[in-house]
């Protein structure tokens, strides 16, 4: 295993200070390995996610060189050369486990933005001291754009937050975290081939939740009662203004709809498999409140806003994979995990294999699953093997 900082590398490097797991200690589990602290119902701080990751690398005493940074991989007549900084080796087999997360994902007309409006993005950014005084624009309102939202308002610095397609959901309903309801209901296992769109599933934003103490909720309603102000998504940016669209009203509907839709499938659950007495009474949330009236543009010269913040999503970086297995988006190509070249395999990926692929306890059996297809390849390299296993 090669890694080109220490172990736990992007939760040390790559994230705010505040941050914690939106996912509870339960729920943090690696293959053979589990939170086993007093507060099972709590959420890791980065410092804890780093010891968590840390000692399952020491349980499961894998072989990581450290501090070795991937600057090619190429095909060869057997299979792969990687090609590193500090030396290169060959491989019959190659798991790509770089992460999901490398790149913040900005969308090109940032460099319209003037240079007098400082610009930050979820890797850059790590508390609001960094940030100048005066008003902040967050472009994105998903799990990153609605926690540095609430941060950066307690800081005492205006928000106005651009808010897009987003995933609204409870941090607790019925008693129970959302995350145990989509665990327990089996949600969670949905296999990525029987969802009908899965390029679109895998570009899904990530839910509007945060981890604190006090599991409290972070939705767009706790926002504006705070007093952030919420603008449509950025559509673009021109002479010196960013253009927002106007259908806030459609956008929290359909939020508000799916978020219903899916609370409906856990009472189903509930009640098929006569779980009732385990939760609390059926809830529904009052809908997002639209405001009275949102601005369709902001004017950067005007010094309302003095800092910019991508919370836009990420993407992986394969600048170093030459291998041609890149779609035209730049996405990997492969069958659940299963790359679209001989002996080539990724992991953690969003919906590689399930849709709890994209976090920490979706590893372990995306891990199984690839491994047993990795293992019948070596076995025998030139059978025509189902690719997705
Ligand atoms: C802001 C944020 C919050 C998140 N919150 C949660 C959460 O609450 N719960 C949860 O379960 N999941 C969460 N996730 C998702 C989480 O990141 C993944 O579940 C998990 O980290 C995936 O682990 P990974 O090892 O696949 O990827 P990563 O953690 O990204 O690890 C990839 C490693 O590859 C190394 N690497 C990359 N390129 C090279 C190269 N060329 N050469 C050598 N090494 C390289 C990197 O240094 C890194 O250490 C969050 C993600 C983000 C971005």
């Amino acid at each position: 295993m090669l890694e080109r900082g220490e172990i736990a590398n992007s939760w040390r490097r790559e994230r705010w200070d505040s941050l914690r797991l939106l996912t509870p200690n339960w729920q943090s589990r690696l293959p053979g390995y589990c939170y086993d602290g007093v507060d099972p119902d709590g959420f890791m701080t980065m410092a804890e996610v780093v010891e968590f990751v840390s000692r399952f690398a020491d349980v499961a005493a894998a072989p990581v060189r450290t501090q070795t940074t991937v600057t090619s991989v190429t095909r060869t007549e057997t299979g792969y050369r990687v090609a590193t900084d500090r030396g290169d080796l060959e491989c019959r087999c190659l798991v790509l486990a770089s992460g999901a997360c490398n790149l913040p994902s900005v969308p090109a007309f940032q460099q319209e933005v003037p240079t007098s409006i400082e610009r930050f993005t979820p890797i850059s950014y790590r508390n609001p001291d960094q940030l100048p005084e005066g008003g902040v624009l967050i472009v994105g309102a998903s799990a990153t754009g609605v926690q540095l939202a609430s941060e950066i308002h307690r800081s005492g610095r205006p928000v106005t937050l651009s808010v897009g397609e987003h995933v609204r959901l409870p941090r607790t309903y019925r008693g129970r975290d959302v995350l145990w309801w989509m665990e327990a209901s089996g949600i969670w296992n949905q296999r990525y081939d029987e969802i009908e769109d899965i390029a679109r599933a895998r570009g899904l934003p990530s839910p509007q939740l945060v981890g604190t103490p006090e599991r409290a909720t972070l939705d767009l309603n706790a926002l504006t009662a705070t007093g952030v102000t919420l603008v449509g998504r950025l559509s673009t940016v021109r002479d010196g203004r960013a253009l927002f669209s106007g259908g806030l009203r459609n956008q929290f509907a359909l939020a508000d709809l799916k978020m219903d839709r899916l609370l409906d499938s856990f009472d189903e659950w509930a009640r098929v498999y006569a779980r009732e007495t385990d939760v609390d009474p059926v809830e529904r949330f009052e809908p997002t409140r639209v405001p009275v009236s949102s601005p369709l543009h902001l004017d950067f010269g005007t010094g309302q806003v003095r800092s910019i913040i991508w919370a836009t999503g990420y993407r992986p970086d394969y600048s170093w994979l030459d291998v041609p297995v890149l779609d035209r988006k730049g996405h990997l190509r492969h069958d659940g995990g299963v790359v679209d070249a001989p002996g080539l395999y990724a992991i953690g990926l969003p919906l590689l294999r399930r849709r709890k692929s994209t976090f920490i306890h979706g590893a372990e059996d995306d891990a199984r699953d690839v491994v047993e297809h990795l293992a019948g390849y070596l076995a025998n390299p030139t059978a025509d093997s189902d690719r997705s296993g």
